[in-house]
């Protein structure tokens, strides 16, 4: 192999992806996979990108997050999003695919590729020189092993217990008010304030509401520790025990009545821009259809729009703000990028587009051109710079949503209409931004 062949390591969403982007730039990849002589508990097809569960890439419509990212992938050469519309079933708004028909398709297209050669190893070691890590939120204990010397043992998890994120603009103002408990720092968090008589209901409600079956595999590895335990397992303990946790009301005043509230909600920003916040110690396995109705019988919460249900699963992420830039490399040793779901965008699509975007800037760094960087008004550009926000604390995955994307400069109230908007003026940035090389 020429030794600027770059060693892509996973042939699922992303490292497809990637392998394609660089491969159409010219570079030489070597494409490790370690199907079909093993395979991850959730993996079973021997075929490149397999869609382990659903076979949806999402809605269509460009007013949409995921239609939107979908329509800026195609312009940068996505390799995974005509294979789906060539395989696509009838889903009404959605593209679905025939799983089997889409992964041969992707796999015949990649084994065509004269600069590509497939290695099927499961990779164990860091091959030499460049190399993009997509091994996916199931990558090989042996292998996580490895990225975990590599990054440091603190910023690798292997579960992901993620409370609800909502939208700003979707929480009642008129309810809620920013305060910090006893008046402490700046008054960072929103406060959903509870009477009795709302907490009580909402208490009744969450108990009472319906969890996922996790599966086998899923519960390896559940996290035991009290901070990270379900807002439903804790209320179950005793009616009190979530006001005396992460509902508490001390240090806190409703200014709208003067009053202690019986208890109170809180919610963080989630990302720099503070168009999201997530609820703050809420981390649930809650089926989503339950989280809405529950969750929005929290005071201020009524309309939330949620852009991210709390989960509970089995995902290998990098604590990426503190290790990655906003092309996908890791700081502290450039020869390498990862890209997928490991890096903290989550879904298939999400995953596919991090790998477009690896890939492109590694053959541009190879080939000494300046990287892409999208504007942060694009779906991806969005999702990269949310991945590697140095700000960020309590770092989670993220799909793409429009919550993501700044608002329009005149509020519009209609929604559809707004999400055109904003959609299309994504798009403009993106083919200006690629105008520029
Ligand atoms: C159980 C489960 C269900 C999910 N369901 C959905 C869903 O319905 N919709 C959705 O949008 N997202 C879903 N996701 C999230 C995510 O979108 C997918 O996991 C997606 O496939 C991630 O793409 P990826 O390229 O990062 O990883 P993957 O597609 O998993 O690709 C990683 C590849 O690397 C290979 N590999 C791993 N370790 C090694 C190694 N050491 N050496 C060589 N090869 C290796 C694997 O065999 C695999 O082919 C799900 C995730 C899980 C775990």
């Amino acid at each position: 192999m020429s030794s600027k062949t770059v060693a892509v390591i996973g042939a699922g969403l992303a490292g497809c992806e990637a392998a394609w982007a660089l491969a159409n730039a010219g570079v030489p990849v070597a494409l490790y996979e370690m199907k079909p002589k093993k395979y991850s508990a959730a993996h079973h097809y021997s075929g490149f990108c397999e869609l382990v569960c659903s076979n949806s890439l999402k809605a269509s419509r460009l007013g949409s997050a995921a239609g939107l990212l979908k329509e800026e992938m195609r312009r940068l050469g996505s390799l995974i999003v005509p294979c789906a519309e060539q395989t696509a079933v009838g889903a009404g708004g959605a593209l679905a695919v025939d799983r089997e028909k889409f992964s041969d398709l992707v796999t015949q297209k990649i084994k065509k590729h004269p600069l590509i050669t497939i290695v099927q190893q499961e990779v164990t070691t860091l091959p030499k020189g460049d190399v993009v890590i997509a091994t996916g939120p199931l990558t090989s204990d042996g292998f996580a092993k490895t990225i975990r010397q590599l990054c440091g043992e603190e910023y690798l998890s292997f579960y992901d217990a993620a409370a609800p994120i909502v939208t700003f603009d979707s929480i009642n103002q008129d309810k809620t008010f920013f305060a910090a408990r006893y008046g402490r720092g700046d008054a960072d968090y929103i406060n959903c304030p509870f009477t009795k008589e709302e907490y009580e209901l909402f208490y009744h409600e969450l108990v009472a509401a319906q969890s996922v079956e996790l599966k086998e595999f899923e519960k390896q590895g559940l996290p035991v520790y009290e901070g990270c335990m379900p807002i439903e397992v804790m209320a179950k303990r005793g009616a009190d025990t979530i006001r005396y946790g992460p509902l508490k009301p001390v240090g806190i005043t409703n200014p709208h009545t003067g009053k202690r509230p019986w208890a109170v909600v809180q919610l963080r920003k989630e990302n720099a821009g503070g168009s999201l916040y997530n609820i703050v110690g809420f981390q649930t396995n809650l089926r989503f259809p339950e989280q809405k109705r529950v969750f929005s019988l929290i005071p201020g919460l009524e309309h939330a729009e949620f852009v991210r249900y709390g989960v509970m699963h089995r995902n290998t992420f990098l604590n990426s703000p503190k290790l990655l830039d906003n092309t996908y490399r890791l700081k502290k040793e450039p020869r390498i990028s990862f890209a997928g779901q490991i890096t903290g965008v989550e879904g298939y699509i999400e995953s596919a587009m991090s790998g477009i975007l690896a890939g492109l800037n590694m053959a541009r760094r190879m080939k000494q051109e300046p990287p892409l960087i999208l504007p942060q008004d694009t779906m991806s550009g969005a999702l990269t710079a949310y991945i590697s926000d140095e700000t960020v604390e309590h770092f989670q995955p993220m799909g793409c949503n429009m919550g993501i994307l700044p608002s329009t400069e005149i509020r519009i109230r209609d929604k559809s209409q707004r999400y055109e908007i904003v959609a299309n003026r994504a798009l403009e940035s993106l083919n200006a931004a690629l105008l520029v090389k």
